[in-house]
């Protein structure tokens, strides 16, 4: 992200503002940062599911949104995967049939759908449950469902947006540690939205800290702990949730 903005046509606000961050690829990047800083829209805007208003975001080497150089590449053809708090999965469909669905809009050979349900099914322990309906299963399996179903699609980007903050505290443990082996398993380079500081000392290799549409520090957990940037990092990443 290249000096990114973003001004909301109804707000008066800049929702954020001069936003300069590198992420590298393999690189699980945490944006941390209290309600309503901009985490959100900053993840909104690098899935094309909103314009900025100024700056330059690049993928690799593709510009896909620049104002400026009147450039926008579509949501469908930034090969990122994205889940949210609300993982909506298809009722009507199993669990199986919920994670094949992506895999057959890209219309996929069936022969390739099918290794890839398995691998992923595996992957995330919910092979068991390949032919249960969503409705059977638990807060934690359904996110696994939802986990597998973007993984299926292999994206080179995963982007989520507080994907754990539905499930209790028990399971929000075991799902970090899930998303972790997966980030050391495949690879995949991860950008994790989160208000929760102790959420992103655990999962991150790095941190960006935000604060009123603000990049406030960027650095790895143990820099950002042991030397924050300023008084607001200081106090929000000291202060026990
Ligand atoms: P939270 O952790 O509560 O989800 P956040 O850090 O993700 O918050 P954003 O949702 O990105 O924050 O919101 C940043 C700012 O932009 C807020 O002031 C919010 O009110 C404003 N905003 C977000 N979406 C819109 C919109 N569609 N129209 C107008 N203003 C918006």
């Amino acid at each position: 992200l290249n000096h990114v903005s973003k001004t909301y046509d109804r707000g008066d606000n800049l929702s954020v503002h001069g936003l300069n961050l590198t992420i590298h690829e393999g690189e699980f990047m945490c944006l941390l940062g209290p309600s309503g800083c901009g985490k959100t829209t900053t993840l909104r805007m690098i899935a094309g599911l909103e314009h900025a208003s100024g700056g330059e975001i690049r993928l690799g080497e593709r510009i896909v949104d620049s104002q400026q150089a009147g450039l926008f590449v579509a949501p469908e053809q930034r090969q990122l995967g994205l889940v949210f708090q609300s993982y909506a999965l298809w009722p009507h469909l199993t669990v199986a049939q919920n994670i094949e669905f992506g895999l057959k809009l890209r219309r996929l050979p069936r022969s390739e759908r099918q290794h890839r349900l398995q691998t992923v099914m595996a992957t995330l322990g919910i092979t068991a449950y390949r032919d249960r309906y969503p409705s059977q299963l638990s807060g934690g399996q359904q996110q696994r469902v939802a986990l597998a179903r973007t993984l299926a699609v292999q994206p080179q980007i995963l982007l989520l947006d507080e994907p754990l903050s539905n499930l209790d505290a028990r399971l929000r443990l075991e799902m970090r540690a899930e998303l972790k082996r997966l980030h050391q398993q495949c690879g995949t380079t991860m950008l994790f939205v989160t208000h929760d500081q102790w959420e992103a000392m655990a999962l991150a290799t790095r941190i960006a800290v935000m604060q009123g549409g603000e990049l406030q520090q960027v650095g790895t957990p143990q820099e950002i702990y042991d030397r924050p940037a300023n008084r607001f990092v200081a106090e929000f990443v000291g202060t026990p949730p």
